[in-house]
């Protein structure tokens, strides 16, 4: 549009506005056709005064106003303009174009609205765009208000807020199942006063709190005293949970006083891969025979077995267990011996990606010594919270998936063999 053709428009015109409807074209024959326009426009701009282009609109201000039902946008023109406005989806937003006109500079108001979420302009030649960038689809309606007292001349845009405001898309929480070992009757492992029971409780309890205190992780634990769980109670509580990882927490005990250090299993379904670790897991096991949970022989049952295999669950546990020693080690709080499978009651009844983690040694002295203490404790918990988020950022998946029995086998985001990182053998003691 050329300068000489905003000339020819009549001040006089009521308030013209381009709906969706109709056409450039009719607008502009419209303008086009009045006679003695010159005249009269010059005259209005001697009226109006200074800084505003021959027969173009300014932009003056942008309010806005947040109500209950809608959110309305004002702008505040030096006169009427002809404007043409656009409802544009992907992303979701409304274009008021305003022709023949100018902008200087003006504050554009931030929203603090939901679904209106941003104001933009764009200076488009002679033509000012106004943008809202909107949350999601809305309902607009945009009419003109002539001046008015010492009111201007206005464009006014409500956007319409739809019935049921969906709900802002926050991430499902990690859930993390600790699961403190035996307890109550079932002291475990024991040394002079040293109890297996207490031990993992309180180191369970310092992962806990290390873990809530990470923004989207929930943390359960089995139990929170001094008591009683059995097995099937242990893992009936992940799947209460909801758990994307149960973790069972144990401290070891040797015949011999020599064996010493940390290490991490997961769920072997052929069987233990050394003669000790079949030995642990029948002590550690020992728990299910004492118990009379009618549960127990329904998981049994459960043909749950071949849906581990069908799924990854047993490979994202080999990562966890991994992710869990890789921490104990580089921390030095206990040498390593490594990730090994066996088959425990309380990761077999499991769903979800499971370690059980043996923290150290009570029969060995200088495990034990370090057991007994605060510091070490916290270390410990530390390592384990540590071991859990990063299995969480690297391989856990989204939530829901993993918890599903026999869900379908997707593949997982990395991670080798199951038995590409297994320690070997170690001799029988
Ligand atoms: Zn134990």
């Amino acid at each position: 549009m050329s300068r000489q053709g905003r000339s020819e428009r009549a001040p006089t015109s009521p308030v013209r506005r381009a709906g969706r409807a109709r056409g450039r074209a009719a607008r502009a024959r419209g303008r086009l056709r009045r006679p003695g326009a010159p005249a009269a426009a010059l005259a209005l701009l001697l009226i109006l005064g200074a800084g505003v282009p021959a027969g173009a609109a300014e932009l003056l201000r942008i309010r806005t106003w947040g109500g209950d039902e809608h959110f309305r946008v004002v702008l505040d023109l030096s006169e009427p303009a002809v404007h043409e406005d656009r409802v544009v989806g992907d992303p979701d937003r409304v274009a008021i174009n305003l022709r023949d006109s100018r902008a200087g500079d003006l504050a554009i108001p931030e929203t603090g609205d939901w679904m209106v979420q941003r104001i933009r302009i764009n200076r488009l030649g002679m033509t000012v765009q106004v943008v809202l960038d909107l949350a999601g689809p809305a309902r607009t309606k945009i009419f003109d208000l002539p001046p008015e007292g010492d009111r201007p001349a206005r464009v006014v845009c409500d956007v319409f807020r739809p019935r049921a405001r969906p709900k802002p898309e926050r991430p499902p929480a990690f859930v993390v199942v600790l699961d403190p070992g035996h307890g109550g009757r079932d002291p475990g492992a024991v040394h002079r006063r040293l109890q297996e029971k207490e031990i993992v409780l309180d180191v369970a309890r310092r992962a806990a709190a290390r873990l809530g205190r990470e923004p989207g992780v929930e943390v359960h634990l089995t139990r929170q005293r001094d008591t009683f769980v059995s097995l099937a109670g242990r893992a009936r509580r992940a799947q209460q949970e909801s758990a994307d990882i149960f973790i069972s927490i144990h401290v070891n005990g040797a015949r011999s006083g020599a064996p010493r250090g940390a290490e991490v299993f997961f769920l072997s379904l052929a069987g233990a891969s050394d003669v000790a670790a079949r030995e642990l897991a029948a002590l550690e096991n020992a728990a299910v025979t004492e118990e009379a949970d009618p549960l127990l022989g329904e998981i049994a049952e459960l043909p749950f077995a071949v849906d581990l295999l069908k799924t990854d669950t047993v490979r994202r546990s080999s990562l966890l267990a991994e992710a869990i020693l890789d921490r104990l080690v580089e921390s030095r709080l206990a040498a390593s011996r490594g990730v090994k499978q066996a088959n425990f009651v309380v990761l077999r009844s499991c769903r979800v990606p499971s370690a059980l983690v043996e923290l150290g040694f009570l029969s060995n002295p200088e495990d034990a010594r370090q057991l007994a203490s605060d510091g070490h404790r916290e270390a410990l918990a530390g390592a384990i919270a540590e071991g859990v988020l990063e299995f969480r950022d690297r391989f856990a998946r989204r939530h829901g998936g993993a918890a599903l029995p026999g869900g379908p086998a997707e593949a997982p985001d990395a991670g080798g063999p199951v038995s590409g990182r297994l320690n070997p053998p170690a001799p029988s003691r």
